[in-house]
């Protein structure tokens, strides 16, 4: 980067320490951060309209020559009214300026100027107050338009960055290797600068966001390919290859390639003399529990414990189960940690975990990280990772000698997306579901069709069937509870009178929650109303209709998710979407589930449809901000960018050579 752009914003000419101070207000402290500035959107002035076919309820662009200055109107004090005839040929306008006597003087009669503002007036005399106004010879007539602050204007910050542009003359320094823009084709830093703020026409305009996108986005994935290198410090926990067919052996199925590939990669992973650090990607009902379970077994035949973690109660009794089927005929101990334990017991448990006793220790997040101590913690795995941020996964890493970390998502995320976001961890994606899962029947309807669903789920229940009726609480505020409740009572005196109805909401106990389920679980119940708590991995085969109400307040996603709670077993499952909000927009999203099962599917066009907010939740936080790439729109430059920084990474990994010096500022500078 060259001096002049690291100096504070103070230096820049015109930038005083009140106007310094409004810029930290927007986070500019520097030249260069007011160069990286970029405007919020562009008014195009070369796109005007005559003065006949100008709109009068949204603003537009008019070109018309000035015909003649009218004299002043001195209304009151302090408001002078100035006007103007202008015309385009055809049609006459009247331009109204109030007050800005400077500006009305700079006007000149006979010149061609293009005014953007909203018209008013009738068809015969018609009338433009205050418009932005250029001259029609302007070079500049696509203008940038920013985000302000209070003590910053348009004009202002215009100025301020042609000062900054000026000062620096063409001589900005190069980041990116010449050979790098050539094949990506590319222009020049400087170029990209001058024509994001001061676009010469539409052309440069898009040359110069492509090549700023694409330099944010390299950035982005530089940065985590960085951060991953050094995450590199030694662990203690070594594994050598161990032969752990017996596993495979032992499991009532065969496991699918993916599956095998996933747990080939994780073994290998912890052989090396750095901690592994992996996301397994897993679509529902891919089968991330028995990945889980290989990689338990490689570092128990390696004499490690795992630690697993789960979201909730009702999840870690379900992983322990499915665990200790797996496992312990093989003779690897699965100990549960869970609140419901009397102090006593978990006293003992506890000592058994610290002596070694166990393998495997099953956990909420909360109680296996609180106060566990481990004989030989080796591998540390969280299920369902979404839910939790970047910085809860690490507090566990610090117990034991520097551990393996594998991490479990059930969100599909794009590809391109988990690439950008995840570059930190190594992936390994599960995109096959075992044989013979049969499609979710899935339907999306109106509320007309409710008491239809509900005959339909009835007859399904009356077969010895469960289902779950989902409705979402949004807010976890009293209001929405009591709708919640009273919609379950609804149902329980109504339309399911009869059958054993249980109620799951966000709000109850933990205890409460996993009794609840249980119940569901055992057959107790017959149909589970529920707020969206259900979402996360819940596996109860015998239940094969999911009905979700106000369907459209869902992401494609978490429907989806939600959809993989039936057709976990034998039987042939559906899934009804209910929804009264039916406008073009929500019916064309709910079709996309019924057209397809594949979750990697559905997560591009929820991310397509609703951007990338909803796939990270906290992770998003750790992240740096965007600044002018959009990860769900800037597909083709994600992928350009992803594969030029991977090859990058591969000849260089630390940035080292001289050739990428200026790369790996650019990265250095964003964690
Ligand atoms: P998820 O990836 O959603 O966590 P689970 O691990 O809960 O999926 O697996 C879903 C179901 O599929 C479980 O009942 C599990 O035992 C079963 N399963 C896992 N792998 C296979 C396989 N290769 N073949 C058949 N069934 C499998
Ligand atoms: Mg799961």
């Amino acid at each position: 980067m060259i001096q002049a752009l690291e100096k504070p914003i103070t230096y820049v000419k015109g930038v005083g320490p009140k106007k310094a101070e409004a810029y930290e207000r927007l986070g500019i402290t520097t030249a260069y951060d007011l160069l990286c500035h970029f405007p919020r959107d562009y008014i195009d002035y070369s796109v005007n309209v005559p003065i006949a076919q100008a709109p009068t309820d949204e603003p537009c662009a008019v070109k018309a020559r000035l015909v003649r200055k009218l004299a002043p109107a001195f209304i009151r004090r302090g408001l002078t009214v100035f006007k103007a005839v202008m015309t385009d040929g055809s049609d006459d306008l009247t331009l109204i300026i109030y007050n800005a006597e400077y500006q009305f003087r700079s006007l000149c009669e006979g010149r061609e100027y293009i005014l953007y503002g909203k018209l008013s007036g009738s068809v015969v005399r018609r009338e433009i107050s205050s418009p932005l106004i250029l001259p029609a010879d302007s070079p500049d007539l696509i203008q940038p338009v920013y985000r302000l602050t209070e003590g910053i204007s348009q004009n202002i910050i215009r100025q301020n960055i042609h000062s900054v542009l000026d000062s620096i003359g063409g001589m900005i320094y190069e980041p990116l290797p010449k050979s790098l823009m050539q094949s990506c084709g590319l222009c020049s830093l400087d170029y990209a600068f001058e024509n994001i703020h001061f676009p010469r026409d539409s052309h440069a305009l898009s040359v110069a966001k492509r090549r700023l996108v694409f330099e944010e986005l390299l950035t982005l994935r530089l940065g985590m390919g960085l951060l991953r290198v050094k995450g590199r410090k030694a662990t203690g926990c070594r594994m050598e290859k161990k032969d752990i067919s017996s596993y495979y052996e032992s499991l009532p199925f065969e496991l699918t390639s993916c599956q095998k590939k996933a747990i080939a990669e994780i073994c290998d992973d912890m052989c090396r003399s750095w901690p592994m650090n992996r996301l397994v990607q897993g679509d529902v009902g891919s089968g991330k529990t028995a990945v889980a379970a290989g990689a338990a077994c490689f570092a128990a035949a390696n004499g490690y414990q795992t630690a697993l973690m789960a979201p909730t109660e009702i999840l870690a009794h379900q992983h322990h189960e499915t665990l200790t089927s797996f496992l312990e005929p093989l003779g690897i101990k699965v100990a549960l940690l869970t609140g419901g334990l009397t102090a006593r017991k978990k006293t003992e448990l506890k000592e058994k975990i610290k002596n070694g006793g166990y393998s495997v220790i099953v956990g909420t997040h909360a109680l296996v990280q609180q106060t566990t101590e481990f004989a030989r913690l080796g591998l540390v795995i969280t299920d369902e990772q979404h839910r939790f941020g970047v910085e809860q996964r690490d507090v566990l890493a610090s117990k034991g000698e520097n551990p393996h970390k594998l991490v479990m998502s059930a969100t599909p995320i794009p590809r391109t997306l988990a690439m950008m976001f995840y570059g930190d961890l190594d992936l390994s994606v599960l995109d096959e579901l075992p044989a013979g899962r049969q499609k979710i029947e899935t339907y999306a309807v109106t509320g007309k069709l409710r008491e239809r669903a509900f005959g339909f789920i009835r007859g399904r229940l009356d077969e010895g069937r469960q289902a779950y009726i989902v409705c979402p609480m949004i807010e976890e505020n009293d209001l929405e509870l009591q709708s919640v409740k009273e919609y379950a009572e609804r149902l329980e005196r109504q339309d399911f009178r009869g059958y054993r109805v249980g109620l799951l909401h966000g709000r109850m106990s933990a205890a409460d929650k996993d009794s609840v389920m249980r119940r569901f679980k055992e057959h107790e119940l017959d149909l589970l109303v529920s707020t969206t708590v259900v979402e996360v991995g819940v596996d109860v085969p015998n239940a094969v209709v999911i009905l979700i109400e106000n369907a459209d307040r869902f992401g494609l996603s978490q429907l989806h998710q939600l959809r993989g709670r039936v057709g976990r077993g034998q039987y042939k499952s559906s899934c009804i979407l209910v929804t009264d909000n039916v406008t073009e927009d929500s019916v064309k999203r709910l079709k996309i589930l019924s057209r397809t099962s594949d979750g990697f599917r559905i997560s591009e066009e929820d991310l397509k449809l609703r951007g990338p907010g909803d796939f990270f939740g906290n992770r998003q936080h750790g992240l740096p901000r965007l600044k002018i790439a959009d990860m769900s729109s800037d597909t083709e430059l994600l992928r350009l960018a992803q594969s030029s920084a991977d090859g990058i990474l591969a000849a260089d990994p630390t940035l080292a050579l001289p050739e990428h010096a200026g790369l790996r500022e650019l990265a250095e500078r964003l964690f």
